[in-house]
């Protein structure tokens, strides 16, 4: 048993397919917990407060910020977004491995903060395919799916700074992988100080 739960960030291109990644990973698997963000977006159809995100005013978020209550803030397409910090911390101790979903800006304050973080980036399998997910989705104005396709093209050119890529084309196999990958930074040096101390400390007695 490593020392405690992986922090794991998924980034993505808006329509990429995260949110749906993410859904089907914690139907599947019951050691994730997943963050839910602070935003002052409006919710989408079906979206309810508390479970897709906490849907807050633009004073209640500057409070959130000024209180500290944030792990990391970001604005995105007009609106603010932020990791509720207190959470992660208490859900990383309880040993459950930790998703972020959250764009560029915040994953790298994130992984500044907690360098262990691991850092995967989420793309459909071309831009047609990410456009097509993104319309088909029905959830944004022509005009906020123009934003959001312009802010994937700076998203990309950050994109190598993330550890793995994930591309999902199958939902099922994009899921699994996803779930591979965190799994085996369990395994990781840096997340068993604990085991290294004892088997130190077992052998000096030996
Ligand atoms: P994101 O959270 O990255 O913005 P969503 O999870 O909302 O993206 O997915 C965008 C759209 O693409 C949704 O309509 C979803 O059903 C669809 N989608 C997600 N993954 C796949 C996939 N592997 N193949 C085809 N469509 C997908
Ligand atoms: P959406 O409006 O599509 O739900 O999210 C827009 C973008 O904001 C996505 O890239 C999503 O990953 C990101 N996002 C959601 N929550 C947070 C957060 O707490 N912090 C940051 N930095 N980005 C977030």
């Amino acid at each position: 048993m490593s020392d405690q739960g992986i922090l794991a960030v998924v980034s993505g291109f808006s329509g990429a397919g995260k949110g749906t990644l993410m859904k089907e990973l914690l139907r599947r698997y019951d050691n994730y917990a997943l963050s839910i963000s602070a935003t002052t977006r409006s919710p989408r159809e079906g979206e309810v407060h508390g479970r897709e995100y906490f849907f807050v005013t633009e004073e209640e978020f500057d409070r959130m910020v000024r209180e500290e209550e944030l792990l990391e803030y970001a604005r995105y397409v007009k609106h603010s977004y932020g990791t509720p910090k207190s959470y992660v911390l208490e859900q990383l101790q309880a040993g459950k491995d930790v998703i972020l979903e959250i764009e560029i800006q915040g994953a790298l304050k994130v992984k500044e903060e907690f360098p262990d973080t691991l850092l995967l980036f989420v793309s459909a399998p071309d831009a047609a395919e990410l456009r097509r997910r993104l319309t088909g989705r029905g959830s944004e104005s022509g005009e906020v799916i123009r934003e959001r396709l312009a802010r994937a093209k700076e998203e990309a050119e950050g994109m190598d700074r993330y550890d793995y890529l994930l591309i999902n084309d199958d939902l099922d196999a994009c899921v699994e992988e996803m779930h591979r990958i965190i799994q085996a930074q369990h395994a990781r040096m840096s997340n068993n100080r604990r085991f290294v101390e004892r088997i130190r400390a077992e052998l000096a007695e030996c």
